[in-house]
């Protein structure tokens, strides 16, 4: 079986991959690992013609071509590790890239089985971050209303003062918001038409829309 999985920041993408790679062993693909991993020096591929075209396109703040991504893509899930199939996160982002993608698939005789969004409601994802509350002495985490501490801003463990994460404000959220919106948005209709989309509500237990998920694929798996 072979998934895209589109989410919003914060509704729990990475996690909910590894929950379909342990219910259904089918690897998590997320495009942006995989290019660090094809460019990274630590991997001794800094050599290779592919990594060096690459490391000059990100260079340049440039998108990587279509047809280069889907090149990648054909050699990356040829591996051993997709035999079962795989979970994609970070690609396609527009329908031309949507329908390259199911013309490469369907010349390796695959297909995209299911969509999975992953929906949040944008005025509670904003609230459940605004009130996360950390300890800088302990690493002990709070919410200041679905965890509270004892008393007010002060760490139950070591009595020190609670502090936010410089980067957990509205502003953040709403600009990765923007780039979720921007990046999800074009290729729905594309996947929509073909009945593919699964809407999942992300915003209950990690638990609990992990079984959603199973639920839903297994439906498709007795349809199929
Ligand atoms: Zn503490």
């Amino acid at each position: 079986m072979n998934i895209i999985l589109l989410g919003a920041p914060g509704a729990g993408k990475g996690t909910q991959a590894h929950a379909i790679e342990k219910n259904w062993r089918i690897a998590p693909l997320a495009t942006g690992d995989l290019l660090r991993r094809i460019t990274s020096s630590e991997t001794g591929a800094e050599e290779n013609p592919l990594s060096i075209e690459l490391r000059e396109i990100m260079a340049t703040g440039a998108l990587i071509p279509d047809a280069l991504m889907i090149g990648i893509l054909e050699e990356e899930i040829a591996l051993s590790k997709y035999a079962n199939g795989f979970s994609l996160d970070g690609f396609p982002r527009t329908e031309a890239q949507a329908s390259a993608l199911e013309g490469m698939l369907l010349k390796n005789g695959l297909r995209i089985d299911a969509v999975v969004l992953l929906t949040i409601d944008e005025k509670a994802l904003q609230a459940r971050i605004e009130g996360r509350l950390f300890c800088p002495s302990c690493g002990a985490s709070f919410h200041s209303s679905l965890n509270p501490p004892k008393r007010e801003e002060t760490c139950d463990m070591c009595d020190t003062r609670l502090e936010r994460r410089k980067d957990d404000n509205a502003e953040t959220l709403r600009k990765r918001l923007e780039v979720f919106h921007g990046q999800t948005e074009p290729i729905l209709p594309f996947y929509e038409k073909q009945n593919l989309l699964i809407k999942i509500d992300g915003m209950r237990s990690i638990d609990e829309v992990a079984e959603d998920i199973q639920q839903s694929l297994l439906k498709l798996d007795t349809r199929s």
